[in-house]
């Protein structure tokens, strides 16, 4: 059967539980199935329960193991045209859609789309390797602030989110624009103050990149130590040739359009997976990415990641260390 290129025929294809496993495996394990538990190679494959054995250590092992998909009841044919869905549709996808596409309940939906958000979270890796800019590259940085409305919020909600919050109760979220690269990256910070949101560029960014910002005070002193920096003034009107942010507002744009309407109500808890998301759709919008490729890159992403309902509900300590710090 031929790739497919829609919805619809993602979902007929996925329809099969063995073609699903082929997909996940291919991606998740592309030099040949491996024991998650031991690491060795060229397990057996056992057909009849579709699951791998462990020529080594003995264990079974099932291809959901050690992924996002790990101890979900939901079968992957309902799990891939998910995966689809929220990577391929322009702004984004509400569980209620997931809900009525999917036959899955609307509280199921909103759990497997946190998984895959997961799943669409970039790895950067560490290292100058894998920071942006360059001698020829021009960065944009600039920051945003996203709040919910507390006066509707359910009171015990209302009081975790100013326990987050800070003076008004926003998130500063940051966002790194590699102009020439066409890659964003975004994260929600602490604070505005200048030590960190210029650590934050110092661990991204390459040392003499030219980096444009606005002109807030985080970045009135010490960005020229290390860049070659230049700054916008917002509130004039006129563009001052290459040194501007605009790439990184029409970032905020997009955000804020899927977080309005989409998503009826983010909680500032939650906002750094739906950042992963629109940072994932940003960063593999065009050509040579497809529906076929965004929704294999994703597949590609699902391992060693786990998150659980207790953790995704806030109801666990080891939430604490997973979810993001404070803002
Ligand atoms: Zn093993």
């Amino acid at each position: 059967m031929e790739k497919p290129k829609t919805l619809q025929e993602a979902i007929r294809y996925f329809s099969n539980e063995q073609v699903c496993i082929d997909a996940v495996a291919k991606m998740r394990w592309p030099d040949g199935a491996q024991c998650p538990a031991c690491l060795a190679k060229e397990p057996y494959y056992l057909k009849t329960q579709k699951r791998w054995k462990c020529r080594d250590c003995r264990r079974q092992f099932s291809v959901k193991l050690g992924t996002i998909f790990e101890d979900s009841p939901i079968p992957l044919q309902k799990w891939m045209p998910a995966i689809w869905l929220l990577t391929n549709c322009k702004n984004g996808v509400s569980s209620w859609e997931i809900h009525r596409a999917l036959g899955v309940t609307q509280k199921t939906a909103w759990f497997m789309l946190h998984r895959i958000r997961l799943g669409m979270k970039e790895n950067y890796g560490h290292g100058p390797l894998n920071k942006l800019g360059g001698p020829e590259n021009e960065v944009e940085v600039d920051e945003t602030f996203v709040g919910g409305r507390k006066q509707n919020m359910h009171k015990d909600r209302a009081l975790r989110y100013e326990q987050k919050g800070g003076a008004q109760g926003k998130a500063v979220v940051q966002g790194i624009l590699d102009r020439t690269a066409r890659e964003v990256r975004a994260k929600v910070m602490p604070n505005v103050k200048r030590e960190t949101l210029q650590a934050e560029i110092l661990k991204q960014v390459k040392y003499g990149s030219r980096v444009y910002t606005d002109d807030a005070v985080a970045y009135e002193q010490g960005m020229q130590w290390r860049f070659v920096h230049d700054m916008v003034n917002k509130t004039e009107t006129y563009v001052r040739g290459r040194v501007h942010v605009n790439g990184m507002e029409n970032f905020w744009s997009l955000l804020k359009r899927g977080l309005r309407g989409t998503y009826v109500a983010v909680e500032p808890f939650h906002l750094d997976r739906y950042l992963d998301e629109q940072v994932f759709r940003f960063n593999n919008r065009k050509k040579p990415m497809d529906d076929y490729a965004r929704f294999e890159k994703v597949l590609g992403q699902i391992a060693h990641k786990r998150l659980t309902y207790a953790e995704l509900t806030g109801k666990t300590d080891e939430a604490k260390t997973t979810t993001p710090e404070p803002f």
